[in-house]
């Protein structure tokens, strides 16, 4: 008996927003039900491996058009549904990319169509080209036959129904072709072909339809000057996994292709790595760079490759084939060497996956060092976005993974346009120059404005700028490149002023000890106050000894983990400056008076590192007592 069912409220949303589709990729529908019937194989097989009368031998998808009655059929010979089943799965939005792909439409005031073949959003898709759909179907669970019928509006009805074969068949009669949709074209041969070989070509039962093909010329027809056809039955996909395949047999289109619907990405990805391996250890992996992060790239837990046995499918985020550092990275690793039962706990422990993940690793960055030399622009789109997780690999367990990573690292300098890496920056020397500088501040101009930099833009040394957290921190680690040390320009001693220049200083250090000593007494909080070597233009600044630097000590309390981890402070004062030689007037007149020079001085020089002074109020007293006598 017919049975007329609503639609629940969410179902119906997302039918009507695949009623009103104005989605120009249409087509992915065929590639969702196939799918959906390729799943229901792997189904039944599996029921099957428990009691072998729920088995098939001639697992098969077929599509069939009827140009008539403008009906397209696909039929599988799957698990099948019971009628329970029909009503949860396809009255209501059991699957979670539905939802998702609802919860982002509700987000956007005016939705990208482009987002519906990003979720697939499944069965549903057909009603985009569908006035009508049939599901017959017969469950192998209760051997009961039903039928569902809908077009998409508000309800289905269900009935019982016959049907000799187990699994199901859908029946989507077609719309009426408009100005803009021919949805005739699904009815052709040709487009059948090409959209399967475009979506589904890796799907592991046979796909089969009617495929034209010319009579032979026999004795009898030989006179006959008309060609005349015949229909053959013909499986249309390879079935072989894309990953499968020999390399040097794919092409990018179908890379991007199967990379777009398994990863429901919509963009093509910036670069894929297709690896064959055979020999001791047997495996092949496909492996996607996503044009911009995916929506799970900051969740840990989401990283991972999809894991395979001889094309069975194991484990969808198997974590131990991928470094953290690389988790932007999407694929498949396809093994012929693992248990089809193989455990999470199991895979931790397995040789091969580990010598699997070191080359997958080693593939990665070889394809990124490749893209660096060969494609500069990619590389440095793909290092906006990912360059914070190379910076972090080389970062990360001491530097372990640094030899590995240095030379991917790019970097904003102040005399080159382009980021530049460490071997350009190399190269790009100046004689007599023996280090690699580098100052932290968020660009050039910030950077040029350091008073630290005076005497290195006189002698126009190139200096790398540190803009991200973790830049002085992977300096750290790396410590040097090639015999190179790293510099910053306001740590240490500098060592760039002549050698009479610094020996005149040296002698001033003794001649006004006193006037430095009661400085340094006057900041308790300052490590030493001496002439700076540094120093040009600028009156003062400070500079922290070799260790923590300022930007370390801000990111690391900020981390919470910094404990009271503290650059050391160090005041520098150019005692050419007229502001010195005010202090040293000031200091004859009144000793006592030097110490409010000093703190003021000082003050100075932390906002230039823009640190902020402990005791701001008492800055800002002294300044406003000192214009209350000089203005
Ligand atoms: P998804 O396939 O992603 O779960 P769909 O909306 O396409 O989402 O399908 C919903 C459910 O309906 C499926 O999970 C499956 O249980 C069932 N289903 C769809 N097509 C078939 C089929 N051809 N054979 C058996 N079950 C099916």
């Amino acid at each position: 008996m017919k049975e007329k069912m609503e639609f629940k409220t969410e179902t119906k949303r997302l039918l009507d927003m695949m009623i009103n589709s104005i989605y120009t990729h249409k087509e992915i529908f065929l590639r969702e039900l196939i799918s959906n019937a390729s799943d229901a194989i792997d189904k039944r097989h599996y029921l099957s491996l428990t009691d072998a009368s729920k088995g098939a031998d001639n697992y098969e998808i077929l599509i069939e058009t009827d140009k008539e009655a403008r009906t397209l059929t696909i039929t599988d010979n799957g698990v099948g549904m019971t009628k329970e089943e029909l009503v949860s799965h396809l009255g209501t939005i059991a699957k979670s990319g539905s939802k998702e792909f609802l919860e982002q439409i509700e987000k956007e005031s005016t939705p990208d169509v482009d987002i519906i073949g990003q979720f697939g959003v499944g069965f549903y898709s057909a009603f985009m080209v569908a006035k009508e759909i049939s599901v017959y179907t017969k469950s192998v669970q209760d051997g009961k036959a039903h039928v569902f019928t809908s077009e998409g509006l508000d309800s289905y009805d269900i009935d019982a129904c016959d049907k000799e074969d187990y699994g199901t068949k859908i029946v989507i009669s077609l719309r009426e072709n408009t100005e803009d949709n021919n949805y005739d074209e699904f009815l052709e041969e040709y487009q059948i072909k090409s959209l399967v070989k475009k979506y589904s070509d890796y799907v592991r039962y046979p796909i089969k339809t009617w495929v034209t093909k010319y009579d032979e010329k026999t004795e009898e027809n030989k006179e006959d000057e008309e060609e005349h056809t015949h229909l053959e039955l013909e499986t249309i996909n390879s079935m072989l996994p894309i990953w499968k395949k020999n390399k040097n047999e794919v092409t990018e289109e179908e890379l991007n292709n199967f990379y777009k619907s398994k990863f429901m990405d919509y963009q093509d990805p910036i670069t894929s790595i297709h690896i064959n391996v055979e020999g001791m250890l047997t495996y092949n992996a496909l492996l996607f760079l996503p044009k911009k992060p995916m929506f799970d790239f900051n969740d840990k837990n989401e990283r991972g490759l999809q894991l395979y046995t001889k094309g069975v499918f194991i484990l969808d985020k198997c974590k131990d084939l991928i470094p953290e550092y690389l988790r932007f990275v999407k694929g498949l690793v396809d093994s012929a060497d693992l248990p089809l039962n193989i455990s999470r706990e199991m895979l931790q422990e397995d040789r091969s996956i580990k010598k699997i993940a070191t080359n997958v690793e080693k593939k990665i960055l070889a394809e990124l060092g490749r893209m660096l030399k060969n494609d500069r622009e990619k590389y440095e789109e793909f290092f906006n976005d990912y360059g914070l997780n190379l910076k972090f690999g080389l970062y990360e367990d001491y530097g372990a993974k640094k030899d590995s990573l240095k030379d991917l690292i790019i970097l904003s300098s102040l005399k080159q346009e382009k980021r530049i890496t460490f071997a350009e920056y190399k190269e790009a020397m100046l004689e007599g120059q023996k280090e690699i500088y580098y100052a932290v501040g968020k660009d050039k101009d910030a950077v040029l404005k350091l008073p630290q930099m005076d005497l290195i833009k006189n002698k126009d040394y190139d200096v790398l700028i540190l803009s991200d957290d973790v830049d002085e921190f992977m300096l750290q680690v790396l410590a040097e490149y090639e015999g190179l040390k790293f510099k910053s320009i306001n740590q240490g001693e500098l060592d760039l002023i002549d050698e009479d220049e610094a020996k005149k200083i040296d002698e001033l250090k003794e001649t006004k000890k006193d006037i430095l000593e009661d400085i340094k007494k006057a900041l308790p909080d300052c490590k030493d106050v001496l002439f700076s070597k540094r120093l040009v233009e600028a009156p003062c600044c400070l500079s922290a000894s070799n260790g923590i630097s300022f930007e370390m000590e801000r990111v690391l309390q900020a981390q919470h983990q910094g404990h009271g981890a503290k650059a050391e402070r160090i005041l520098e004062i150019n005692p050419n400056h007229e502001v010195f030689k005010a202090m040293e007037k000031a200091y004859e007149a009144d000793k006592e008076s030097i110490q409010k020079y000093a703190k003021l001085l000082y003050t100075q020089a932390l906002l230039m590192e823009g640190i902020l002074p402990d005791d701001p109020k008492e800055f800002s007293n002294t300044i406003c007592d000192l214009m209350i006598h000089s203005i």
